[in-house]
Parts: structure tokens; sequence; C-alpha cells
């Protein structure tokens, strides 16, 4: 091949300087969220663990939001991230459809989560928080939150996921470095950790649980406040960085997606990838945008629409989402950021409404094709997004057999470098 260029780069001048709020274009209004007794939250109700700035955006009606100063400076030290032409990995698989992947895996933590990362930590500290409690599953929100601690001057203790702190230790020496603090869910430090190892002392942990530790002592600590790195409506709203900068990129690739791909544990990769076309989507425009899930946590496609916790002990409001329910024990996967019993209620919503699809994928495609990615591209891919990886170059084989070769795009969420033991599981 002759040299060709494969990376669409953005000047630091087209760094988006708002955020996109999908909430208004919903084709039907969302549900408020719930109290166990049935009552719709109050915003007050959030105001005991989250800074109102974040409240304000969860239940805003505001399309466009200014992002701060600040966070765009914190933004711009990795953004915007290249949006690159896979050649190789369409010639390994033999397809004439045009591959393109978006880099998230550029940012200090290696993965998207440092977008809402940055802005939580920004706001949280405008509200004169100087602690910050989250959980972590895989480790890569615990890195992005640890780092973003760092930029702005607070305290962070990470509650990680047991299971994944033994698979990755190598996150824990990250965040450490950074400043964090890192405790194994579930520890001895809250009730809802110790009521979690009286029943079963060699319990390995899970998304629910580690949200439950992590919101019981933000909620009973008044300089402490909670940050989670999914699911919930303000944390899309960040990640809409991504799919505002894909769209001016494709644009000036002359392209428009046939496919936007991305994996789904709490949904904001996804979201922050889609939001900023669902308005194209609902004109007519005939883009397919599907969220990818692990078949052994399949939460969009296998479980049921209805309201649920957020996390194991029922501490976080209810919400209309598509879920497995709290009490679903995801196994052991590699792909950490994808065991997580629900789904974020923007992706639910549209899911239901049908303006997304859902699909699932198994773990012996995702390692096939990251190992491809690997060997064509030479970038090695988070598990997560091996997800949707994996779903693309089905979709593109799809497509050749059928002779109709289209434009792919897909989130590159995070890199592989730190996941190297679920590689190795697959080698031994
Ligand atoms: C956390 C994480 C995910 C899953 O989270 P979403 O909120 O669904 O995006 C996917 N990929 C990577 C690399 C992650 O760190």
């Amino acid at each position: 091949m002759p040299p060709v260029e494969n990376k669409i780069i953005l000047p630091k001048s087209e760094l988006p300087t708002t955020w996109y709020n999908v909430l208004p274009d919903l084709p039907e209004p969302m549900g408020p969220y719930m109290t166990p007794g049935g009552q719709p939250v109050s915003p007050s109700d959030l105001a005991g663990i989250f800074p109102q700035a974040l409240i304000d955006q969860e239940v805003s009606t505001e399309r466009i939001h200014s992002i701060p100063e600040p966070v765009l400076e914190a933004l711009s030290i990795w953004r915007p991230t290249p949006l690159v032409r896979a050649r190789r990995l369409e010639q390994a698989l033999g397809v004439s459809s045009r591959i393109y992947y978006k880099d998230e895996s550029v940012s200090p933590s290696g993965s998207h989560k440092s977008n809402t990362a940055m802005a939580q930590a920004f706001f949280n500290r405008q509200a004169g928080i100087t602690r910050l409690t989250t959980e972590t599953g895989a480790g890569q929100w615990g890195t992005a939150l640890a780092i973003a601690a760092k930029q702005f001057g607070i305290t962070a203790r990470v509650y990680m996921v047991k299971v994944s702190l033994e698979q990755k230790p190598y996150r824990k020496v990250i965040m450490n470095l950074m400043g964090a603090e890192v405790l194994p869910s579930p520890s001895q430090e809250t009730q809802a950790g110790r009521r979690a190892l009286e029943e079963n002392p060699k319990a390995l942990g899970t998304l629910g649980l580690a949200i439950s530790e992590a919101v019981e002592e933000a909620a009973s600590r008044p300089d402490t406040n909670y940050v989670l790195g999914s699911v919930l409506n303000h944390v899309i709203l960040h990640q809409t960085v991504i799919g505002q900068e894909v769209k001016k990129q494709l644009a000036l690739a002359g392209e428009k997606p046939d496919f936007l791909i991305a994996c789904h544990g709490g949904g904001s990769n996804f979201g922050g990838l889609v939001s900023p076309y669902v308005k194209d989507i609902l004109s007519g425009q005939k883009i397919r945008a599907i969220a990818v899930e692990p078949e052994s946590c399949p939460s969009l496609t296998a479980g049921e629409f209805r309201y649920d916790a957020g996390d194991s002990a029922g501490f976080t409001p209810l919400m209309p989402m598509y879920t497995l329910g709290t009490s679903f024990q995801p196994p052991a996967i590699h792909a950490g950021g994808l065991r997580y019993h629900g789904s974020s209620p923007i992706v639910s919503a549209l899911l239901k409404s049908k303006v997304i699809e859902a699909a699932a994928v198994s773990a012996a495609d995702c390692f096939k094709f990251a190992q491809m990615l690997a060997w064509s591209e030479y970038v090695i891919p988070a598990p997560e997004s091996s997800h949707a990886l994996a779903l693309t170059c089905l979709k593109a084989l799809e497509l050749e057999s059928a002779g109709k070769p289209g434009c792919l795009v897909f989130t590159l969420s995070g890199h592989g470098l730190l996941d190297l033991a679920a590689y190795q599981a697959h080698q031994d």
C-alpha cells in the first residue's frame, strides 16, 4: 500500500466547547427516578452525595451545556482524540467496507472514563468538596478518577471489585501512585460490605455492591461526595465530546456512518458516541446504532425494562432501565467494565423506543477479533472494547456477503495494556 493518511486528527481549536444533552431528543420522556417507597426523587434528595451542578445536569431539558474553562483545559491534555481508519483490519477481514475507530485509549487513564472524571472532579471541587468516594470494576474508572482528583486537588477513595483487583493488580498501583486509596470490595468499612462478607466470606464482589459501599460512605460524611463512572445522565452528557468529534472527523473524511457501534456496560461510551446522532436518526438518516454487551451479562438483550436500583443494597434511586436484577451475579469475565446488572436510563429509553439496537457477542469472538486487531493494526483493545470491535467485524463480514459495503465506526473505549491477564488466560 502506498503511504496513505489513516488518522483524522482535529486541531485543539476543534475541541468541542459544549456538551450535548440528548434528554430533550428522547421520543418518549424518561420516567423520573423513584424512591424505594414509590415517590419521585426530588433533586434535593441527591444533594447529600452530588453537587448541585451535576444534579442540574441530570435532569436538564437544555440541549447545549457549556464546558467550564478548567474542564476544557483538562480535556485538552489529550483531546480531540484521533479517528482512525483501520485499513489493515479491513484487509485482514477481506472486506471493502470502511472501518473507523474512535481512539479513546489515548487519555491519561487509557480509557474514555477520563472525559467524565475531569468534569465530575471539577464540579465537586467547585462546590467545596475535598473528598470523593467511588467504585471501580476493571479499574479504568478508578484510574480516571484518581487522575482527575489529582488534577483538581481532591482526595479519592476507590472501592474496587475484589475479583478485578485480583485480576488486575497494576490498576491499584497506578491509583496509589496518583495518591488515591484503593480498597477491595466487599470491605469491612461499610455496613453493605460487612453484610456481604457475612453472607459469603469469599464473595468476589460486584459493581453493584461496590457502588453501595461508596454511596454509603459518601452519604455519612459531609466533606465527601460520591462519583459514578457510568449509567447516569450527567455522565453520558460529559461523554458526548466523543460523538461530536466523530461527526466533525467523518465530515472531514467525506463519510456518513452506516453503523455506530460501542460496547455497553453502563452505557456511557455508547451514549457519548450516539447522543449527537439521535436527532439525525429520528429525522430519517439510515444509521444503525448498536450497543454491544457480553453474552454472559446481557442486560439489554435479555434483561427486563423496569424500575431497578443501580446498586445491590438499594441505596441509589430506582431508575427506569433494562436490568437483570440487582442480585444478578455476573461470571468473573475479564471485561470487568461490562459486569453490570443494569444499564443507563438514557440508553434504555433509546432502545425501548427503537432508536438504537442492542447485540450480544461471545467471548470467543471478542478474543478472535482482538487478536486480529493486534495483528493488523498493532493495537491491543481493552476486553470491553473488543465487544464493539467484534460486532463491527461481524457486521462488516455480513455486509460483504450481501455485496453492500458501508461505513462502520466503533469506539475503542480503552487499550488493553493493563488487561494482559485477560489475554494470558486465552493463551494458557
Ligand atoms: C468502563 C468501561 C466500559 C464500559 O462502560 P460504559 O459506561 O458502558 O462505557 C467500556 N470500556 C472501557 C475501556 C471501560 O473502561
